[in-house]
């Protein structure tokens, strides 16, 4: 498995840190979980295979997590020849079939019938989304927005979990428990800390808890860029930590 960390910051808009998107790629399976702005870009940038995503899944529905997907669907369409003919999923919580309804009303019936097989999945923490080539999606709510969900991919031994946007949560960090990879958000300084965000104290707290084989922070917004996240963070959490840029990637081989 390849975890791309393709967007790693928020709607504060920078040149280097794209809104939220994520790429998991096995050799069956290319799931793009959150299309935020400029993931369309991001994806174009690094040459990965856009054109053959199988799986979009989102976190929720704030549009720093899903702006892109109509422009994604709509390249899917229109942007290469011969057309699409791939079947897509686009997996989500309650609520993400009314979402995609709702652009269509605005957009145009393509966002939900593009002429390609596109089918909308909507995921809940008691059922398990089976992948091809054995990857198993699942998902926990998080305290963020009512529908917020973190989601774990796992295959064999190998697990790999995205908390998306949430708060502190200590059944968060039970149901990550041992993963391989934890990628957590890390949004405020803890001078400007809210309940629907993590701190780089709070993401420490949560690995300490979660004990993930690595931690990876992401959806920083700027003001957390001036503390010491690293330190913060390695005062709670003894494991290897990256802070993510853009284009960050993570190889997990299979055991
Ligand atoms: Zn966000
Ligand atoms: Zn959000």
């Amino acid at each position: 498995m390849r975890f791309t960390t393709l967007g790693t910051g928020t709607i504060s808009l920078l040149p280097d840190r794209s809104c939220s998107g994520y790429l998991l790629e096995t050799a069956d399976v290319r799931l793009l979980i959150d299309c935020g702005s400029g993931i369309t870009r991001r994806l174009a940038e690094r040459g990965l295979p856009w054109q053959t995503i199988t799986h979009v899944a989102l976190t929720h529905f704030h549009i720093d997590h899903h702006g892109d997907l109509p422009s994604l669907i709509f390249a899917w369409k229109y942007g290469f020849l011969p057309a699409r003919t791939l079947p897509v999923e686009i997996i989500g919580p309650v609520g993400t079939a009314d979402l995609l309804q709702r652009l269509a009303a605005a957009y145009g019936e393509w966002l939900t019938a593009p002429g390609f097989p596109l089918t909308i999945r909507e995921i809940t923490p008691a059922a398990a989304v089976e992948l091809p080539g054995g990857l198993t999606l699942t998902c926990t709510a998080v305290p963020h927005t009512a529908e917020s969900v973190a989601y774990s991919m796992g295959r064999g031994a190998r697990r790999i979990v995205y908390t998306g946007d949430t708060g502190p949560s200590e059944a968060l960090a039970a149901w990550a428990r041992s993963c391989d990879l934890l990628v957590c958000e890390c949004s405020l300084p803890a001078g400007m800390g809210i309940p629907e965000h993590l701190t780089p104290e709070q993401c420490g707290e949560l690995a300490a808890a979660a004990a993930p084989k690595h931690l990876a922070l992401t959806h920083f917004y700027p003001p957390v860029e001036r503390v010491d996240v690293r330190a913060l963070v390695a005062a709670r959490y003894a494991g290897p930590v990256t802070l993510a840029r853009d284009g960050w990637h993570f190889d997990l081989e299979d055991e």
